[in-house]
């Protein structure tokens, strides 16, 4: 591309980095942001770095959270002996969508990935298993997506805690092997959280 302004080609260049935005579309968002009224882009500009210089994860479930505890965590109407292992905050977003679960959840930031260099000491796993080991959990539920990375991870977290006196289950595979959570529709992830099954069924079915 071959741009009359070098401050147009900086903009469009850093919108490009972007997950799945193209040259041509971080242009087109580029030149939208041109016509808006510069207040409009300068609040744009202003969230995202308000965003990235305060954003804090919850010092118990690693989910994004503005204080030191999240919501959920600081709720006491959630069960906290119940923990609900998942991807990241998207995938809690999309069961507390459900309204079908009243634990809390741990936020693992990613999923065990050798081809991308994750491995097990990038996730947030030794906080999980410290959880168990201290007795503070009584089941933990696997819902991660059923990719292949998902069902390494589960397992590489299976293999450390269950050595100890806690329940493991996984949401019930209404969802179709290969969907992410967040795709899932509310009714259908809502009832394979409610008929979870114990998570050496789904070894077994593998
Ligand atoms: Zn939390």
């Amino acid at each position: 591309m071959d741009f009359s302004s070098k401050l147009l080609e900086n903009a469009v260049n850093e919108m490009s980095q972007l997950p799945g935005i193209g040259k041509r579309t971080a242009l087109r968002l580029v030149l939208h942001l041109l016509k808006q009224p510069t207040p409009q882009t300068e609040a744009l500009a202003e969230s995202l770095q308000q965003m990235r210089a305060k954003v804090n994860f919850c010092d118990n479930c690693h989910n994004i959270s503005d204080n030191p505890l999240c919501e959920i965590c600081a709720s006491h109407n959630r069960n906290e002996r119940i923990v609900c292992v998942v991807e990241d905050i998207r995938d809690v977003m999309a069961i507390e969508a459900t309204s079908q679960y009243r634990g809390h959840y741990h936020v693992l930031g990613g999923k065990i990935s050798p081809m991308d260099g994750i491995g097990p000491m990038d996730l947030n796993i030794n906080s999980l298993v410290n959880k168990v080991k201290e007795g503070r959990v009584d089941e933990i539920i696997f819902a991660l997506s059923s990719t292949m990375e998902g069902d390494t991870t589960n397992f590489y977290v299976f293999r450390q805690i269950e050595a100890y006196k806690v329940t493991t289950s996984t949401i019930a595979r209404g969802i179709s092997v290969g969907d992410e959570l967040e795709y899932a529709d509310e009714v259908t992830l809502g009832r394979s959280i409610v008929n979870r099954i114990p998570f050496e069924n789904s070894l077994k079915n593998s």
